[in-house]
């Protein structure tokens, strides 16, 4: 039996509250709830990051966050909606098995997330934006 919690969800051998399904995605509440109404989109393929996401699965899991925001949307009525998702341990990710984050949010709900902006020259943005072009074909991990 695998030890990702999430592969052991989507196999349905630990329980968790689901809001939407489709062929690549499983969309369930976060047991943490962050703010009510806080769900997951997983991948239900084990993938640990999103490096390894394949184009049709990165399209559907997407595909999926943008269905689901809209109904917490329309359920919970939040001002805003935050979008997190951790790839690697100093991101923050906890659990490495693909997900996505949708979090509904209030003016003061107490989250929050340290930005230091370091704000370069454009020379650098030029240097690291070249880099990362010439490697725009690198394929999943
Ligand atoms: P991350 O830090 O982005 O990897 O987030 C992992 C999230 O998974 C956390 O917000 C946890 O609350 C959530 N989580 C862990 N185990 C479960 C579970 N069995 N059912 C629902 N959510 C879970
Ligand atoms: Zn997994």
């Amino acid at each position: 039996m695998t030890d990702c919690v999430f592969c052991r969800i989507v196999a349905g051998q630990i329980p968790a509250t689901v809001v939407h399904e489709d062929e690549h995605t499983l969309a369930f509440m976060d047991i943490g709830q962050v703010n009510p109404g806080h769900v997951l989109v997983a991948l239900k393929a084990h993938a640990e990051s999103l490096f390894a996401l394949e184009e049709a699965q990165a399209a559907a899991v997407f595909r999926a966050a943008a269905r689901v925001a809209r109904g917490i949307r329309a359920a919970f009525e939040p001002q805003g909606l935050s979008v997190y998702q951790a790839n690697g341990k100093p991101a923050g990710q906890t659990v490495f098995h693909f997900h996505i984050h949708l979090v509904p949010r209030h003016d003061g709900d107490g989250m929050n997330l340290t930005w230091p902006v370091k704000n370069p020259p454009r020379e650098k943005l030029e240097d690291y934006a070249a880099r990362i072009r010439a490697r725009l074909g690198a394929a999943p991990l």
